[in-house]
Order: C-alpha cells, then structure tokens, then sequence
C-alpha cells in the first residue's frame, strides 16, 4: 500500500506552502457550516493549524461545507479560553481580536506578515469580554450598510487573505516547506499520505518512518 505517485506531488505542493505563522482562534461559533467554512478558507490561505475553544464539547463540521478540508487542516482543540490565549501567546502570536468597539482598528492599516492570529466570535454576541481584555489588537472590517455585520466565516476569509496578500508582496509566502519547521513538515507530509497508519504509530508509540523521494514508505 503505497500513496499515488501523483497525488504524492500534489500532497507536497500544498504541504510546501503552508505557514505555521498564520491562524485562526474561534470562539463559540457554534453553527457547524460556519466552522467548515472558516476551515474552508484555512486551506485554501495555507493555513497549518486552526484553534478552537471547545470547553469540552466536539468540534463540529459539515464535510459538504468544508468539501473535506478538515483532513488538511490540523484542528487544535482548547478547554478554556485562558488556555488558548497563554498557548498561542506563548507561541509568540500576535493575538487580532475582531469585534466593532471603539478601540478597533480599521484592518487595513495592519501588519500580519509576522506571527499572526485572528480570533473569531460567536454568531450572535461576538467575542466575549475576556477575550477582548487579552488581545494585543481589537481590528474591525469597514461596514458601509444596514446590517452591522459579516458572516464570521466571510470575516475571516478577508482577514486570511488580506494576510496571504500582504505576505505575498514582501516574498514571504513559503514555497518549499520553509513555513513549518523540518519535523512538522516530515510528520505531516507521513500524516497526509497515510492517514489510515496514523493510529498505529501513535498507539505503539513509534515515529513515523521517513518518506522515499517517491512517497513510499521506507522500508
Ligand atoms: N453582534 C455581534 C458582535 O457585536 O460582534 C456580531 C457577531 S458577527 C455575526 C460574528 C463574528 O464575525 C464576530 O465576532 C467577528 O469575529 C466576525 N465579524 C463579523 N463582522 C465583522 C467586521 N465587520 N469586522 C470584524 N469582524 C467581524
């Protein structure tokens, strides 16, 4: 059993430009087409990893919304909304509360080139006031009619892209797997091309065994 020459190809060429330094916190979006939609929209950024404040309840998608980007989009799930803070803060992300308070800052006048985190609220009440005393910025998308609003997961699409935009004009988006560190690249690259070998070598507490330049496993 061995992964598809040509799907080996396609696998890295998505893998080779995805950015460790790019995410999103979700917070109590609870409707699951939103979620698959902001997770949509994490693959098609080149986003890694997408964080979600779960407090003990399951993450859940639509695959219809999502049309299956939840395999190539790491899900990291916190209990608390102090434990996801202090995690990507001491991850060194840059933390972008988006909510429509007087203290928010028109998202275009903003740097997202470094390390970057937009946190995303709730359906019906936004952020929660915890959360908005813990970001470094509060960041807002102009609105110019009736509703007050954006769908969250439309918010989070032009946040992503407005970083994929800035990032492409400064050369800074990855080509050849230079946006995750060597052993998350080799752990995810095994992870995509064999999905199904995922839980014997976590059960038996084994590495993952390198790649050959072709995909196969080596022996
Ligand atoms: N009444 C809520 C409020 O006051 O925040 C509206 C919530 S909105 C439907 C859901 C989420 O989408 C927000 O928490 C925010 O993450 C995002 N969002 C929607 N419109 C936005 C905008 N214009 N600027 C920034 N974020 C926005």
């Amino acid at each position: 059993m061995s992964v598809l020459p040509k799907r080996f190809k396609r696998i890295k060429k998505v893998l080779d430009q995805r950015m460790e330094n790019l995410t999103v916190l979700v917070e109590a979006v609870n409707k699951p087409h939103n979620l698959s939609a902001i997770l949509r929209t994490c693959d098609a950024a080149g986003v890694l990893e997408a964080n979600f404040i779960c407090e003990g309840k399951e993450v859940k998608t639509f695959n219809s919304t999502a049309q299956g980007s939840q395999k190539w989009v790491k899900l990291r799930n916190h209990s608390t909304t102090n434990s996801a803070i202090n995690s990507l803060k001491g991850k060194g992300f840059k933390l972008f509360g988006t909510t429509l308070n007087e203290k928010s800052i028109d998202y275009r006048d903003l740097d997202f080139t470094s390390k970057t985190c937009f946190i995303l609220g709730a359906e019906k009440w936004g952020l929660s006031q915890e959360i908005i005393s813990k970001v470094d910025e509060c960041i807002f998308i102009p609105m110019n009619g009736m509703v007050q609003s954006l769908n969250v997961s439309v918010a989070a699409s032009i946040l992503l892209f407005e970083a994929v935009r800035q990032r492409k004009e400064k050369g800074l988006i990855p080509i050849k797997g230079e946006g995750l560190n060597k052993d998350l690249y080799k752990e995810t690259l095994f992870e995509w091309c064999y999905p199904e070998l995922i839980n014997h070598y976590k059960k038996s507490a084994m590495n993952y065994p390198s790649l050959k330049e072709n995909g196969e496993i080596e022996s």
